[in-house]
């Protein structure tokens, strides 16, 4: 079922790619394995997929204990508190989620004990919903500009999370927007910043926002099938 499940969403991939004139072998695609269990995982494995995004460190340590650091790339995709930064290393090749100076900071400073650099991502509040973390789009640039000289991180693009909305055309505004964000910040050159990767797309969502750019997609249910209700 998974195996089929990625047949769609390979297929889905390709053509919003072509339609943008994008090189599909550019885009990532990030299974989004959040309540999905170990075997479904090994499932998912089997089938090709190489990339898991996780967005509970508990959750995530558990796993990553069983299936292994090496067999795949994981991702960590969702809030996280400061004094959680420890359990990200020796575990995630990139963090989608950092929303700030402090949370950057922190992870910085483990990763210089560890002579690491962690590559992340600076998540984008591009809707203003106060239910959601990001930094404001306003003070994207003077984020980037702090984050800048601290070596231990590695800023390699932004993410966002649109509002929830059935009608991913809805959706289209948000990443176009973020597309644009990136845009302005990359003219701006700041030294050990890079702004490649845009991380923008959920299972409802993922074509359309190949179309505005993404490089990252992150797709759950669309692959596992619905999740439980928390
Ligand atoms: C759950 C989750 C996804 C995937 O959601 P689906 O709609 O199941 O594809 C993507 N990104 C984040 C941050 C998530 O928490």
């Amino acid at each position: 079922m998974i195996a089929e499940n990625l047949q769609i969403v390979n297929a889905k991939i390709a053509e919003a790619a072509r339609k943008s004139g994008r090189d599909p072998g550019r885009i990532g695609l990030i299974a989004v394995t959040k309540t999905v269990p170990v075997d479904r995982i090994r499932e998912a494995m089997q089938a090709g997929l190489a990339c898991f995004g996780e967005n509970k460190i508990q959750e995530a340590k558990a796993k990553i204990e069983i299936l292994g650091r090496t067999a795949c790339r994981w991702h960590f995709i969702g809030h996280l508190q400061k004094n959680k930064v420890k359990f990200l290393f020796d575990r995630f090749d990139l963090v989608h989620s950092v929303d700030g100076f402090e949370l950057a900071e922190a992870i910085h400073a483990q990763s210089l004990e560890r002579r690491w650099v962690m590559p992340i991502l600076i998540q984008v509040n591009i809707s203003g919903e106060r239910s959601k973390s990001g930094v404001d789009p306003a003070q994207l640039q003077e984020l980037l500009v702090r984050v800048a000289p601290l070596p231990g991180i590695q800023v390699r693009g932004l993410m966002a999370l649109p509002p929830m909305d059935p009608d991913p055309e809805r959706s289209r505004p948000y990443f176009s927007r973020l597309r644009e964000l990136r845009d302005g910040c990359a003219k701006m050159g700041i030294d050990n910043i890079r702004l490649d990767d845009l991380s923008m797309g959920m299972s409802n969502d993922y074509p359309v926002a190949i179309e505005e750019g993404a490089t990252l997609v992150r797709v759950g249910s669309a692959l596992f099938g619905p999740r439980p209700r928390p």
